[in-house]
């Protein structure tokens, strides 16, 4: 803002941006040449998920870092300084992505330079630089979601008409909790599971855990009833019979969780494997 008062908006743009971006770069070159290996050497399997995202997508989010100032750029200098990123892609990244709010910053210190009055302090130049400073990061914000999105989206093909409002991949506790939800709504769901309705928590999980469970909490009992002056004898297992009880429990619970009940709320049920569709191959 200074520069912008001595320099004019031109020129301070193209010192500001260029002298940002080159200072930027050298604490990004002390933090590689002085941390970097230490802290690679240190946590190098910690980092190699991290390593690999910024190989692929480091400049997007050095832009998306740039653009919204979340975090104090000190601390993105001296953070991808640590990581694998190039230095040409780092400068050149920093100098594009600070751009925009350097020039709303010079922006600002042009309009504060020209006050001269109190009066100038509410002049319509001076509130709407003061404004913009404030809803640039929502803008720059905005503008990146709506990037990313298409980013993401880019690989498949848009429906022309979507059938649906919600589709379900698995019908375990999540699946059956959202589509029902989605139906009591009045939603078109659709639920599609490649095994067993239920889940994990209905046959290998939470249901089939705590029959076990309760089984040997009955032996423990009697393991412990001469403690309280009952007897019952020695216990003895027969895992056939308990497992066949743990089964009879589940086939209790499993009509809560069937396709008949699902379908009766209205959710079509799809006893399929999804598969995506790349681009183009859609039919
Ligand atoms: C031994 C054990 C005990 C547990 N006890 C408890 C407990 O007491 N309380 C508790 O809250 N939680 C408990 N849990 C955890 C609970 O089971 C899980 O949190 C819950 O099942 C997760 O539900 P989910 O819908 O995310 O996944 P899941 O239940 O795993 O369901 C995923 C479903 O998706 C299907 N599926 C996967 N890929 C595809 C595909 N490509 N196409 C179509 N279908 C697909 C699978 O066949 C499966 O039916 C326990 C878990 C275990 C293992």
């Amino acid at each position: 803002m200074l520069g912008a008062a001595l320099f004019g908006f031109w020129w301070a743009l193209l010192l500001v941006s260029f002298a940002s971006s080159i200072g930027a770069t050298l604490a990004f070159l002390v933090s590689r040449f002085l941390l970097k290996d230490w802290v690679q050497g240190k946590f190098g399997n910690k980092l190699t998920t991290i390593n690999q995202g910024v190989e692929k997508d480091g400049p997007f989010y050095l832009l998306t870092l740039r653009l919204i100032p979340v975090f104090p750029f000190f601390l993105i200098n001296l953070l991808m300084g640590l990581t694998p990123i190039r230095t040409a892609v780092f400068y050149i990244v920093s100098q594009i992505g600070m751009l925009p709010g350097t020039a709303v910053y010079i922006n600002a210190g042009t309009q504060l330079a020209q006050i001269d009055s109190l009066s100038g302090i509410v002049s319509p130049g001076v509130l709407l630089s003061l404004v913009l400073l404030g809803i640039f990061p929502i803008i720059a914000k905005v503008v990146m979601n709506f990037l990313q999105k298409r980013r993401v989206y880019s690989k498949w093909q848009k429906p022309v008409k979507f059938d649906r409002n919600l589709i379900a991949i698995g019908a375990g506790a999540g699946g059956l909790v959202t589509t029902y939800i989605g139906a009591a709504v009045k939603a078109k769901v659709t639920l599609i599971e490649k095994h067993k309705m239920g889940g994990d928590c209905l046959n290998t999980g939470c249901v089939p855990s705590k029959a076990l469970i309760r089984a040997g909490h009955a032996m423990h009992e009697i393991k412990r009833s001469q403690e309280f002056g009952v007897s019952a004898g020695e216990p003895s297992v027969d895992f056939k019979q308990v497992m066949g009880r743990v089964h009879k429990v589940i086939a209790g619970i499993e009509p809560h969780d069937s396709v008949e009940r699902y379908t009766k709320l209205g959710v079509e049920c799809i006893q399929a494997k999804p598969r995506s569709f790349p681009r183009g191959k859609w039919k």
